[in-house]
């Protein structure tokens, strides 16, 4: 039977691609979005489905709907745009999954939260696992979201306890794709950019931070596989393991792009996370998912799509 979906944050780049994906499957799909960084461009495929309804809503009020399932995907995401109000990231956090699972807990939908490999903060170890408690900072600058992160997700334990909320979460490591946004800072957005306009790439410290960057289809992927599972709240970890260093990627992208631009090494952003990996092993096990994309592939789609972009903007 087709089903009534909520998405938050659906105009997002994640949240973009589960409106389409949960249209295509059939389902009937309200996307609800502030646009502080979601984009009416990521929709155009959609927008003018029978099955897709577009609410301009901040879910940090209520909103009062009939639903089957909720994708609670409504944060900004990247550091640049967390910390540029980093209150407002906490209310998003913490009054919108309170709010989200009010609504779940109403209508009995299934509900799945978009939770993040920030709750691990700068980890001790490698890589993470879900059991992993994490060394998180209480009051630096990632802390409004890390920490929003971290309660939301108490939230949905608490509510799957205290209200038998059918509670998911997942938790999204780093990655990239086509309809990242130009200027949210990312480092795959920024050094893309930098290679395809010759600037020079700022490489943020010595470069020897390590990331592991899943494409975004895959990360879709592992999301609807979540929650399809039946008796699988998680929390699953989903990311690609494949690990590389900053100064490593920069050279990869400067390679791929045949630019011009020098590295330069620019200061390393306080509480910067020194290595990330995501033990994916729970995923593989109870999903069968397992991240398709190389990293090769998924940059060569990344770079046509910003070339695409800039050239549009000339
Ligand atoms: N970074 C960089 N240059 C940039 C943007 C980011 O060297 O222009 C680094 C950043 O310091 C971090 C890593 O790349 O170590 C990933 O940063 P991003 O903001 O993409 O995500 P994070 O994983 O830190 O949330």
């Amino acid at each position: 039977m087709n089903k009534r979906i909520l998405v938050t944050g659906g105009a997002g780049f994640i949240g973009s691609y589960l409106c389409e994906k949960l249209i295509n499957k059939g389902n009937y799909v309200i996307c609800c979005d502030n646009f502080y960084t979601g984009n009416k461009d990521n929709l155009v495929n959609i927008l003018n489905d029978k099955n897709f309804e577009l609410i301009r809503h901040d879910i940090t009020f209520p909103i009062y709907l009939e639903v089957d399932e909720i994708f609670n995907f409504a944060c900004p995401a990247s550091p640049v745009h967390y910390q540029n109000d980093p209150v407002q990231t906490i209310k998003t956090c913490v009054h919108g999954a309170i709010n989200m699972l009010g609504l779940a807990k109403r209508t009995k939908a299934k509900i799945i939260q978009a939770s993040t490999s920030e709750i691990y903060g700068d980890p001790e170890i490698h890589p993470q696992t879900e059991q992993y408690k994490g060394a998180v900072s209480i009051n630096g600058p990632r802390a409004c979201y890390d920490e929003g992160k971290r309660c939301a997700e108490t939230l949905f334990w608490d509510y799957k306890r205290q209200h038998d909320v059918n509670v998911k979460v997942v938790r999204i490591f780093n990655t990239y794709g086509p309809r990242m946004q130009k200027n949210d800072g990312r480092v795959v957005s920024n050094f893309i950019i930098q290679a395809l306009t010759n600037k020079n790439i700022t490489v943020y410290g010595d470069g020897k931070q390590t990331r592991s960057f899943c494409y975004v289809d895959d990360l879709v992927d592992g999301i609807l596989l979540t929650m399809e599972k039946k008796d699988f709240p998680g929390p699953v970890n989903l990311g690609n393991p494949v690990e590389i260093s900053i100064m490593q990627l920069a050279e990869e992208i400067t390679e791929m792009v045949g630019s011009k631009s020098k590295i330069i090494n620019k200061e390393l952003p306080i509480d910067d996370p020194k290595q990330r990996c995501p033990d994916i092993e729970l995923a593989k096990k109870t999903l069968g998912w397992n991240p398709k994309f190389q990293r090769k592939d998924g940059l060569k789609k990344t770079i046509e799509y910003f070339d695409k972009l800039l050239e549009e903007e000339k």
